[in-house]
């Protein structure tokens, strides 16, 4: 299986990311993309950093990295992030620039803000054939930052035809479809596990199978059975199975197929390391 989400840099795994990484590895996760905000753009560089701390180690996940500016934080973003943003993008580990996008949910930054520190990013993405990976949440009852988001992309992405992911999906139908146009992979999260979030399932029933993606969003976010505590890379054995269940496939097959869109969306290779 691929966590294509998590947030290794977090704090919150300062006491045991060795044994948390393990127990991935144990678990069946071969590859983690590890997602470069940090705490915001000055410690965007942290995933990059477990990238090479990890890498060559015996058991536990292959590590790559991104680098970005989450909404949230688009109001810190400034020379010295975009700078530190394209020589982190031009790194061969730092596999894509995100999460970007806009938060209209939280409005921790202002929405005029969000806008153009999305269109610079994606600039930057540009300029390093780098693709992208979108965070969307609109405000209650609303669709919204999706609106924004998608024209955003067609305006501005598009013409890179460089594609993306859809992290964390909890979009309509029309949103995946807009976005699978344009070259996005659907990525789901524990929150199909949810009993409330029979919305993102009909559109996950939906979405063709060679275009979904599984991820933690770790340490957010932890899938049913563990809802409410620490999420962790190994617990997307619970999305992939939650994915076979909607999809009618057995949960081999579900983190299968999610591994090859992985792979197949950003050139890398299949972890051919003997298991047994
Ligand atoms: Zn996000
Ligand atoms: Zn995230």
């Amino acid at each position: 299986m691929i966590d294509s989400h998590a947030h290794l840099d977090s704090p919150r795994y300062a006491d045991d990311r060795d044994a948390l990484l393990a127990r991935a590895w144990d678990a069946g996760v071969d590859t983690i993309l590890s997602i470069g905000i940090g705490e915001g753009p000055d410690t965007m560089h942290q995933a990059l950093d477990l990238a090479r701390a990890y890498s060559g180690r015996p058991g536990v996940p292959k590590i790559y990295a991104t680098a970005g500016v989450h909404p949230h934080e688009a109001r810190l973003a400034d020379d010295a992030a975009y700078a530190k943003l394209d020589q982190l993008l031009s790194q061969p580990e730092v596999l894509a620039c995100g999460e970007i996008g806009l938060d209209y949910y939280y409005d921790h930054s202002p929405r005029d803000v969000q806008q153009a520190v999305f269109t610079r990013q994606m600039e930057i993405a540009a300029s390093h054939k780098k693709p992208i990976i979108i965070h969307c949440r609109p405000s209650d009852n609303s669709t919204n930052a999706w609106d924004a988001t998608l024209d955003m992309l067609v305006s501005q992405w598009s013409p890179t035809a460089l594609g993306g992911i859809l992290h964390c999906f909890t979009g309509e139908w029309n949103h995946a479809r807009r976005a699978m146009d344009l070259g996005f992979l659907i990525s789901f999260a524990g929150n199909i596990t949810f009993p409330k979030a029979q919305p993102i399932r009909d559109v996950l029933a939906q979405v063709p199978l060679d275009r979904a993606l599984i991820e933690t969003d770790a340490p957010f976010l932890a899938p049913v059975p563990n809802r409410g505590k620490r999420n962790e890379p190994a617990w997307v054995a619970s999305v992939a199975a939650k994915l076979a269940e909607v999809k009618s496939l057995t949960p081999d097959e579900a983190a299968l197929r999610t591994t090859e869109n992985f792979h197949r969306f950003f050139g890398t290779t299949v972890i051919l390391e003997n298991r047994h």
